[in-house]
């Protein structure tokens, strides 16, 4: 269990995929950073185009614990999505090292979920086939073992889990926003990741359905036990969702501090009006204006 030393959920068996319903008791904090799952060390990287460089993120060290939910937060442009692009290892930094796992990324991996703004199910595929079609072709690649039997028992057990039992059947048109969000949210879990980078996922979704995906996703972090990093440019969302906040910023774009966020688990959206939330966020804003 997180926070009694050893037996803090280890890499190895995170990277094994998540339990399903395995998950009860979860303490209130999370461990000290023990067994560190992700491990960014002075990480650079300055993008080259038509004689013009930008330094989108420079010397940027970090890590991120089993099972920890840590979020990344700054102004746009501050270079969050290229952070969490190299991590995802779609992108290659050019100064620094980043360790997954213990594993150096080499390229993207299914051990790696990952969602944006937008859910991107394929529009013209049912619910239960946008789930499916990850694992399928990951099948179809050697690199997914689970029989059709398996995979459909799986898929139907992560659509109840995430309230889309009777959707299995509809159409992304046919799905709120909020659905959709869930619905890829299943999508990036069938093929159990141990680790889940969130670009601004609910940026785009209005202020009532966004609370319910904070309390959403909280839940499903609770049960998966999975690695979150969560990017976001919302100091309340960081603060609703985060065991940490990197605060990211300044010239050149780096982490200016790291923030603890000392609230209890599990959360809900009216903790946002406790005085600790407030002192959290005002912490926060401090150090992104400084
Ligand atoms: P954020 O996600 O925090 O808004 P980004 O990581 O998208 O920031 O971008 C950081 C900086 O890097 C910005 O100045 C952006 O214009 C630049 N940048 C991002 N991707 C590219 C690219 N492919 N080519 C050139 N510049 C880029
Ligand atoms: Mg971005």
């Amino acid at each position: 269990m997180r926070g009694a030393g050893p037996a803090a959920p280890s890499v190895g068996r995170v990277a094994a995929g998540p339990h399903p319903g395995a998950a009860e008791g979860r303490p209130e904090r999370p461990a000290a950073v023990g067994t560190a799952h992700v491990v960014l060390e002075a990480v650079g990287k300055t993008f080259r185009r038509a004689g013009r460089r930008t330094v989108a993120i420079s010397g940027v060290s970090l890590r991120v614990a089993a099972g920890e939910l840590v979020c990344l937060l700054g102004p746009s442009g501050c270079g969050k999505s290229t952070l969490l692009r190299i991590v995802a290892g779609a992108l290659e930094c050019d100064e620094g090292s980043v360790l997954v796992g213990g594993q150096a990324v080499a390229g993207p991996a299914p051990d790696r979920g990952m969602l944006f703004q937008s859910p991107m199910l394929f529009p013209w595929l049912t619910t239960r086939k946008n789930v499916l079609f990850g694992p399928k072709a990951q099948r179809a690649a050697g690199a997914d073992e689970r029989d059709d039997p398996e995979l459909d028992a799986e898929t139907e057990a992560i659509l109840a889990t995430v309230g889309l039992a009777g959707f299995s059947d509809a159409f992304p048109h046919e799905l709120s926003g909020g659905m959709q969000h869930r619905a890829a949210f299943a999508r990036a879990m069938v093929t159990r990741p141990s680790l889940l980078l969130m670009d601004e996922p609910f940026g785009a979704l209005d202020a009532i359905t966004r609370v319910r995906m904070h309390e959403f996703l909280l839940r499903m972090w609770e049960r998966y036990r999975i690695t979150i990093i969560f990017v976001t440019h919302d100091i309340e969302e960081a603060v609703m969702l985060g065991d940490r906040v990197a605060v990211m910023g300044g010239r050149p774009p780096g982490i200016r501090e790291v923030i603890d966020v000392p609230l209890h688990r599990p959360r809900q959206a009216a903790d946002a009006d406790t005085a600790g939330f407030l002192a959290v966020k005002r912490r926060i804003r401090a150090a992104l204006t400084a």
